[in-house]
């Protein structure tokens, strides 16, 4: 064992066993640095650099630093970090297989043993991104999705299982069983790590913090049990899976001293969009937040966890709860052993690291106060998640922002009648093969709500293998909708599904509205999605799911549905009235996110909200609404109702929590969920420990990051007379650059598809097809509301090719400039890449021929993903702009200085020569902000970084 500092120690571990740990009171006492005075998140990462210090991937020297962390100034040092684990979702998790599959064909065809390409820490990934909401307000919607979802995605799910067999450290958690973020917390986290080792040439078992990092931004949940971790991009994951150290700049700390306790009629949702936007306003990109004091103490890990959920919201690498009692109380409760409990109690108290920490205790390099007694009933939107509004504010703020003119964030619809409504006839292609019995369940609707609510009921279960049930999947009946209608109404999304308090509460609110005879207009599209079956368990045991499906949230699948696109259809008569009358219409979501186009392509106003207001919202079917003042509805006898009257008290929620959870369910739940799941089991699988490529898939498509691969690393040069492939405005997000959700047939990826014999109504998501290059290539830059500002006037994945000016598709123009020869470059406004880590976004960008990207500044993820995929990101200097150096993308750009000898944020010169010949010349600032990511880009990437570092062993 690595002891370079001589802090390995004894502790009791409990449960009669001793146990190893590298013990940070010793490494104080030795003088290193204060240690009890930094942030428990800092302590925390230390541990893994002093457990990792081998005196090559991790220095002394590495240690020495950040125990020495100055909160006010932090060392401007990058951080080797040794994950314990990683954690993947599917649409991440699939490119990052086809990545391995892809390196051990490019050994086997070296000659080496593909063998050397494994994981080399646990990776747990969960397919939880799949599943749409096709089928929903129906009882058999559950299971006609997850056929959908089978039949959609088998080439993946085949590949998949593949991985599951070829690679000895990598667990799948198939689909149906929940959201990787919910799974984590409830499932695969355990707080403390342990491993077999020998000490003074005994068997011993050394004992370490869990730690992690995943390929979604969000994995930030589990901040909320004192786990540390974070998203970092598919390329970072990758690195770390096969050893290598996931590399950070020391951070700043922003402590939030929390006091108070929540009032009543505020969730942990309104408090985390509180947060949200108290702490966007602080700035606390790439920062730590930790959070401690009383009323940090007085929440439980479900409310911190739905506050670590939304760190990316905020901007932070992590929002951070120390450990302490409520932590472990959690994972008792969720059905960790106590063994393992107890394990992670001693470990930390052994480490000094246990309980919430009080004002003062710790140095912060930023300190803030947050009252907890503070915090109102709101929701956020319509465009992002920190622009949170009060409750009350919620119509009127509606109202101001459709009048207002677009280029101030309004929708610009001064001039139109925005009271006026569009009857819209919901029928279709009903099914007729008879109506369903009535049952008990659906007993208090009326006969004609009970019809809609039955429709998709009475079709025969479909046959996967074969045809699914033609027709449409929709409520019936007819409806009048304007600008402001609630037309999606989805309880989703990891932030809050893990919360049973949340999800109480809305089941508590359906059961007063159903009991006063409240409907649900059939247009809106109403879906329940939770994170794990434990909450449908809850659900059940308490009767409330019966009152959310008589208002149409039936089950509708256990994953990310509508938080990440995947938010099905909407009837095509309403999708007709939206475009023909230019609708701005709502969705109302518990979700975290609400970019454009993220929820769906044609809802342009989304507000997040927590689970109780979504049904609320979808009672009362519009947003322009004062719910604290307007009635949210009629009850049966045309009286009246207001949100009040169906809002639950604290106290009905925590009665009704403490009967519905307990232990074995979560025990019960996770055992053998492989075996749960038959259609899982059924999928064929191939075996090998090399993936052979099938050119027929066009899901997974061998991709060309290897092609020519030779052990030689190439030489650093300047970029030469580069043509813009596009010019972005501020926010542009990794949506936009890589969108997850619907592809259109008319797109570079839908025209190819087709050419491939495939349908639009076959094409899938883009997210599902992240395993094949040929699909993504075509799909980067191809959001349908990405504004490339060379084309004035249009929004989708379109530039001019220059000199010749001619308007073409983005992928068209990058095709047409590789055989030209010409470099490619793209200049952005702030905060560029932000939004989810998305690997594809970077590597897009690289297979369509960027050569750097030249923004205001970049989002975290996004900047290292760049490197990553050998990509260089320069960021103008303050002030500077694209617009404000009156660039239209007929200029050609040249980047001077690059060479091997370049340094992490070094200056360099970005010459622009216009069409005249006239150049000016313009300092950028490299960001390439470590030395490691120098060898990174030197290499090509990490990619091929890895692979020439393991076959030199
Ligand atoms: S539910 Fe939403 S936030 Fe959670 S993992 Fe899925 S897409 Fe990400």
């Amino acid at each position: 064992m690595n002891d370079e500092f001589k802090t390995l120690n004894k502790f009791d571990a409990g449960n009669d066993r001793e146990g190893f740990f590298y013990s940070l009171p010793t490494l104080e006492e030795q003088g290193v640095g204060k240690i009890s005075r930094l942030p428990v998140s800092i302590r925390v990462v230390l541990e893994s650099v002093l457990r990792n210090c081998d005196g090559k991937k991790v220095q002394r020297k590495d240690v020495e630093a950040l125990a020495k962390w100055n909160a006010k100034k932090p060392a401007n040092e990058e951080i080797p970090f040794v994950v314990a684990r990683i954690v993947l979702q599917d649409f991440t998790g699939v490119p990052l297989v086809v990545d391995l599959a892809a390196m051990r064909s490019a050994v086997k065809s070296l000659g080496g043993d593909p063998k050397i390409i494994e994981p080399l820490v646990p990776v747990d990934l969960v397919v939880d991104h799949s599943v749409q909401v096709d089928f929903f307000g129906s009882p058999r919607a559950l299971q006609l999705n997850l056929d959908m979802e089978f039949k959609r995605n088998r080439e993946r799910y085949q590949f998949l299982k593949w991985g599951q067999q070829a690679f000895k450290t990598f667990q799948l958690i198939p689909p149906g069983i929940g959201i990787v973020h919910q799974v984590n917390l409830e499932y695969l986290a355990k707080g403390v790590q342990h491993a077999q080792s020998t000490i003074n040439n005994q068997p011993s078992t050394v004992f370490y913090p869990d730690t992690l990092v995943g390929t979604d931004s969000h994995t930030t949940m589990i901040n909320g049990l004192g786990v540390v971790g974070w998203g970092v991009g598919g390329i970072e994951a990758e690195a770390g899976m096969l050893g290598q150290p996931v590399y950070f700049l020391t951070p700043e700390v922003v402590g939030v001293h929390m006091t108070g306790k929540l009032r009543e009629g505020v969730t942990a949702t309104d408090l985390v969009l509180h947060i949200t936007e108290m702490l966007r306003a602080q700035k606390v990109v790439g920062k730590f937040v930790e959070f401690y004091g009383e009323g940090a103490a007085s929440l439980p890990v479900p409310d911190r966890a739905t506050i670590g959920n939304m760190s990316p919201e905020y901007g932070a690498t992590m929002g951070f709860f120390p450990i302490d009692g409520e932590s472990v109380a959690y994972l008792r409760a969720t059905g960790r052993s106590d063994e393992q409990c107890a394990a992670f109690e001693n470990y930390f108290r052994a480490q000094k690291m246990f309980g919430m920490p009080k004002k003062g205790e710790i140095d912060y390099s930023v300190d803030l106060e947050l009252n907890l007694g503070d915090v109102q009933p709101a929701v956020a939107g319509p465009k992002r998640p920190q622009d949170r509004i009060n409750l009350p504010a919620l119509g009127e703020t509606f109202r101001s922002l459709l009048k207002k003119p677009v280029k101030e964030g309004g929708y610009g619809k001064a001039d139109v009648d925005l009271g006026s409504k569009h009857l819209v006839q919901l029928n279709g292609s009903a099914p007729t093969d008879g109506e369903m019995p009535s049952t008990d369940d659906s007993e208090d609707a009326a006969p004609e709500e009970r019809n809609k609510l039955e429709m998709i009921a009475n079709r025969p279960t479909p046959d996967p293998a074969k045809e699914l049930p033609k027709g449409d999947p929709f409520r019936h009946g007819q409806s009048e909708i304007g600008h402001g209608t609630v037309l999606i109404a989805a309880i989703t999304s990891c932030t809050n599904t893990s919360n049973p308090s949340v999800m109480l509460a809305a089941g508590l609110l359906a059961k007063k509205a159903v009991e006063r005879g409240l409907k649900v207009d059939p247009a809106v599209k109403t879906s329940l999605a939770p994170g794990s079956r434990v909450v449908t368990d809850y659900l059940d045991k308490t009767g409330l799911q019966k009152y959310l499906d008589q208002l149409g949230f039936n089950l509708v699948g256990y994953g990310c549905t509508t938080c990440i696109g995947n938010s099905g259809p909407l009837h095509p008569n309403i999708e007709k009235a939206i475009n023909n009358f230019d609708l701005i219409a709502a969705s109302v979501l518990s979700g975290n996110r609400n970019f454009e186009a993220r929820v769906h392509q044609n809802i342009k106003a989304n507000f997040l909200m927590s689970p109780p207001l979504v049904v609320a919202f979808a009672l009362a079917g519009r947003v322009d609404v004062d719910l604290s003042k307007e009635p949210i509805g009629k009850d049966r006898e045309g009286k009246e109702t207001f949100l009040r009257d169906l809002w639950p008290s604290l106290n009905e929620i925590q009665e009704t929590m403490r009967s519905a959870l307990t232990p074995e369910v979560f025990r019960k739940l996770y055992r053998d969920f492989a075996d749960q799941n038959p259609k899982w089991n059924e999928i064929p699988s191939s075996t090998g420990e090399v993936y052979q490529w099938d050119e027929k898939s066009d899901y997974i498509h061998e991709p060309p990051f290897f092609q020519n691969f030779s052990m030689k690393v190439g030489k650093i040069d300047n970029i030469v007379n580069a043509r813009p492939l596009g010019i972005f405005g501020d926010s542009v997000t990794t949506d936009h650059i890589s969108p997850a959700g619907a592809i259109k047939a008319t797109s570079p990826a839908g025209e190819y598809l087709k050419s491939r014999g495939i349908q639009p109504q076959d094409f899938n998501s883009y997210g599902s097809r992240r395993g094949n290059d040929l699909v993504m290539t075509r799909g980067t830059f191809a959001n349908v509301r990405i504004k490339n500002l060379m084309v004035p006037g249009t929004e989708g994945g379109v530039t001019k090719h220059f000199p010749d000016g001619k308007q073409m598709s983005i992928f068209d123009a990058a095709m047409l400039y590789q055989k030209e020869n010409v470099p490619l470059i793209i200049l952005a406004g702030h905060e560029y890449g932000t939004g989810s880590s998305r690997d594809w976004a970077a590597k897009g960008t690289r297979l369509l021929g960027v050569k750097a990207v030249v923004a205001a500044s970049f989002e975290r993820i996004h900047r290292s993903n760049l490197v990553g995929m050998g990509v260089l990101p320069l960021q103008f200097l303050d002030g500077v702009t694209a617009e404000s150096l009156g660039l239209d993308g007929s200029q050609t750009f040249s980047i001077g200085g690059l060479s091997d000898h370049i340094q992490p944020g070094q200056q360099l010169m970005l010459a622009i020569e216009n069409s005249k010949g006239e150049k000016r010349y313009v300092p950028v600032k490299l960001r390439i902000d470590t030395p490691i990511e120098i060898d990174y880009y030197k290499h090509g990437g990490i990619l091929p970084f890895v692979l020439r570092q393991l076959l030199v062993k």
